[in-house]
């Protein structure tokens, strides 16, 4: 069980940011208001990431790690309808694998919390506010041919950076911090707006700057309300919402691109084919479009299982998405900057 377990760890954690995404995937599905990232070297020697959320009671720590273990889904046709980030149960027994761990956590109107640690399995009282903390320390430790693909810190704390940077981007009502080696490198404070779209603004402007929502425009679009009567096809709407960027030619970085499909970050060809498309007139094929892109549907015509990081993502129907992000991009260049 262990190879099994060392197999899959190969799968999803490919470097510390893999480690860094699924734990704070497993924040967020645990309701945190604030996430707190310690890292040591990059996060080769330790990753602390520390939540509010509500926590895991004693009794179930020791199952959180067992492989195929998760509170999320009881059965498959919850797949259907998965609004976490996680399900497949698979992440921390896999981290477990490689990695020391250890798990301390206090559950919501529990009067103790407990420390558990992966290697010897031993449970044992600590003292922390409701919420969890998983560290996870010297990576890789026992399959140094791994280890041995690791870039310099620098690069691999960039890479973490970037991690929590898609899921800041995708919920400006959770604060994050990250600190490096006793520093404070970055700092999103929750957005306290209780407007959606003005403390995504708020959000895009902390983490990709001024400067993106300076030269970019807002993004607002269902697919539903552009349909002609005769169009109707009874299909649940698509809504597409963000903004989307007028790179000045000097600035234009490919990695500016972030799409969202029910609030995950994806890579998909889909969309990204779309808002190129969009983009075909006002940059000539020239320059990268530079977007936030948030798109819903409805959860049973998108299939998430496809891949084991969840990066990327199956539409039931891509043409319906091509369409919604291709009009929704359109009519935003199109219309008065504001
Ligand atoms: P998954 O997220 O797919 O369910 P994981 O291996 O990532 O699988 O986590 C296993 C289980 O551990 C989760 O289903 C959840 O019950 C629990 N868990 C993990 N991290 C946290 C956290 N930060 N707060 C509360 N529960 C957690
Ligand atoms: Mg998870």
């Amino acid at each position: 069980d262990e190879l099994i377990s060392q197999i899959a760890a190969g799968e999803v954690v490919e470097r510390p940011a893999s480690v860094v995404r699924e734990l704070v995937d497993n924040a967020l599905d645990a309701g945190a208001t604030q996430i707190t990232l310690r890292l040591l070297a990059g996060g080769v020697r330790l990753i602390s990431v520390e939540d509010d959320g509500g926590g895991i009671p004693m009794a179930e720590l020791p199952v959180a790690l067992k492989r195929h273990a998760t509170s999320k889904i009881a059965n498959l046709d919850d797949l259907e309808s998965v609004g976490t980030m996680g399900f497949r149960g698979e992440a921390l027994a896999a981290i477990n694998s490689i990695a020391d761990m250890a798990i301390l956590s206090r559950a919501t109107g529990h009067a103790s919390a407990y420390l558990l640690d992966g290697r010897s399995g031993e449970l044992r009282p600590v003292a922390r506010s409701a919420g969890t903390t998983v560290e996870v320390k010297e990576l890789f430790f026992s399959t140094p041919a791994r280890r041995k693909f690791l870039k310099t810190d620098a690069t691999e704390l960039a890479h973490c950076i970037e991690a929590v940077r898609r899921h800041a981007l995708a919920r400006p009502d959770v604060g994050f911090a990250i600190w490096h080696e006793g520093k404070l490198v970055e700092q999103w404070r929750a957005c306290p707006h209780p407007d959606a779209m003005d403390a995504l603004t708020q959000r895009l402007r902390d983490v990709l700057g001024d400067d993106f929502v300076e030269q970019s425009v807002a993004v607002d679009y269902r697919s539903s309300a552009h349909k002609r009567p005769h169009e109707e096809d009874g299909l649940p709407p698509v809504r597409v919402w963000g903004r989307a960027g007028i790179p000045d030619a000097s600035r234009a970085r490919p990695d500016q691109q972030f799409a969202y499909v029910n609030g995950r970050f994806v890579r998909d060809k889909v969309i990204t084919h779309a808002a190129r498309s969009a983009y075909e007139d006002v940059l000539h094929g020239q320059r990268q479009p530079v977007y936030a892109l948030y798109v819903a549907i409805e959860p049973n015509r998108v299939d998430v299982n496809v891949h084991p990081t969840k990066i990327e993502v199956r539409f039931r129907d891509s043409r319906e998405v091509h369409q919604a992000v291709r009009h929704a991009v359109d009519d935003a260049l199109a219309a008065p900057r504001a």
